[in-house]
């Protein structure tokens, strides 16, 4: 089982630590990856699951935990250690955010559109071609965005969504970036903006155009507009199933002037990325990892009568809990299993066969965590499932994971089926 003390309890009367989702030794994680990935999962279990009912209650953002994010460096995560952040790959930030999603849904879910400004301008780009000068650009630009996480805690977003089909990368984005002098006037709208009001920079992917040119997907643009611009506003509510935290409320540009230096990637880098560098879009999935990880271990906690704020009845003696607990362990150790194995693989020119592991990882953690925490719920029974308990967030967040774009559970059995059976090219014509 997973519910394992990490740490023994102090003589102070502290809380035991929870044992990492993935075990460092059985993972072959190095040591500083662990300390990374350790000092998410304290912060989440000692702070910002304490936190965590409110901001669902309120549908608030939870700003308190971006402070100590902050101090504790993993705003910068992802971020060069050149440029002041803890150099985490790939793989560590992913095994960092379910850490982050055991405990509060919302804040990893909002917290992975704010890394993924630093992941995909930083290690990720380092994988792309860019020739020398334009390299060098980019150095430079990324260098400010960093600091200003580093130095002074900014918070970046990453509005993509805009109701169409652009989302799911079918068409290019309707929001558009005209040149002009020293940067670009921004036009459009994004739709379920998580951080709304709340991040300091939106991360926008666009379509650049130029007069008498068509909008094509090879002219995205991602640029990160600063939230107090003339011309950007907020609108509308947010009173959504789950996830009620990231405050994803619509987001408006007016003819918004950027400067050069917000784009984030160079010209044509984010779609040589998205072409390339696939794993890109399995970002989401961390969460949503934490949140199956987080039903097990509530119903463990509960059948045994350990669950802090209920009575300590036992209810683990039950064959049928017993057997449902088995099943959900099955389930988990499955989701773990090919999960892991596609964010180690992340990388480059994934080929065929890792494409697909990557949709099939995606699937089954959304489709998975929202599974476990409905088996969680008919096992534990109906006192777990009051609103004093985190288990009904659990269950609400988890809904939320199959609906997100790029990689939704329906496209994401849209490609496989498709790939599987089709090389590119082909057709049966
Ligand atoms: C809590 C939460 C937070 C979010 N935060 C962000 C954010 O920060 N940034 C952001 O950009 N977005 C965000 N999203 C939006 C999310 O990624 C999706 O864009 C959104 O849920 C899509 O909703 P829709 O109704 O417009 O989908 P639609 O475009 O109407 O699609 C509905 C469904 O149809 C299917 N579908 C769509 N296109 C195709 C196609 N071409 N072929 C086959 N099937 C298709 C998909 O399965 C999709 O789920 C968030 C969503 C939620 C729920």
């Amino acid at each position: 089982m997973t519910v394992q003390v990490g740490k023994s309890a102090t003589a102070t009367g502290k809380a035991a630590l929870d044992a990492p989702i993935f075990d460092a030794d059985a993972f072959r994680l190095g040591d500083e990856q662990a300390a990374i990935i350790a000092r998410a999962r304290e912060l989440g279990q000692t702070v910002f699951a304490g936190r965590a009912s409110t901001y669902d209650r309120d549908a608030t953002f939870p700003t308190e935990n971006y402070r100590d994010l902050h101090r504790a460096g993993l705003l910068g995560i992802s971020i060069p250690r050149k440029h002041g952040g803890l150099g985490a790959d790939y793989q560590t930030y992913a095994l960092a955010a379910a850490e982050i999603g055991r405990y509060c849904g919302a804040t990893a879910l909002t917290w992975n559109m704010h890394v993924c400004s630093t992941l995909w301008s930083g290690p990720l780009a380092d994988d792309l071609d860019m020739d020398t000068a334009i390299r060098a650009e980019h150095e430079r630009r990324r260098a400010i965005h960093y600091k200003r996480i580093i130095d002074d805690g900014a918070i970046y977003s990453q509005p993509f969504s805009e109701g169409g089909a652009a989302a799911a990368g079918g068409v290019a984005f309707g929001t558009e970036a005209k040149p002009a002098k020293g940067g670009w006037i921004v036009n459009g709208k994004k739709i379920f903006a998580s951080l709304s009001g709340h991040a300091d920079y939106y991360g926008v992917l666009c379509t650049e155009i130029t007069e008498g040119e068509k909008a094509s997907r090879r002219n995205t643009l991602y640029l990160a507009i600063p939230a107090n611009a003339a011309g950007v506003s907020v609108v509308g509510d947010w009173d959504p199933l789950g996830m009620r935290g990231t405050v994803s409320r619509t987001l408006l540009f007016k003819d918004v002037f950027v400067e050069d230096d917000a784009a984030l990637m160079p010209r044509g880098v984010y779609f040589q990325a998205a072409m390339r560098w696939p794993h890109m879009f399995l970002t989401l999935s961390p969460t949503y990892m934490g949140l199956a990880q987080a039903a097990y271990d509530f119903t463990v906690r509960y059948l045994r009568g350990e669950m802090p704020g209920t009575p300590p009845v036992k209810r683990r003696m039950y064959p049928t809990k017993q057997i449902a607990v088995a099943q959900m362990q099955i389930k988990l150790e499955q989701i773990k299993a090919i999960w892991f194995q596609a964010v180690t693989e992340a990388r480059p020119n994934p080929n065929k066969e890792q494409v697909l592991r990557a949709y099939a990882a995606q699937y089954s953690v959304m489709e998975g965590a929202n599974e476990l925490a409905a088996l969680a719920i008919r096992t534990c029974g109906g006192q777990a499932m009051l609103k004093s308990l985190s288990l009904e967030r659990i269950y609400r967040d988890s809904r939320c994971g199959s609906l997100m774009l790029p990689w939704t559970a329906e496209l994401c059995l849209d490609r496989i089926g498709r790939e599987a059976l089709y090389e590119a090219g082909e057709t049966d014509d």
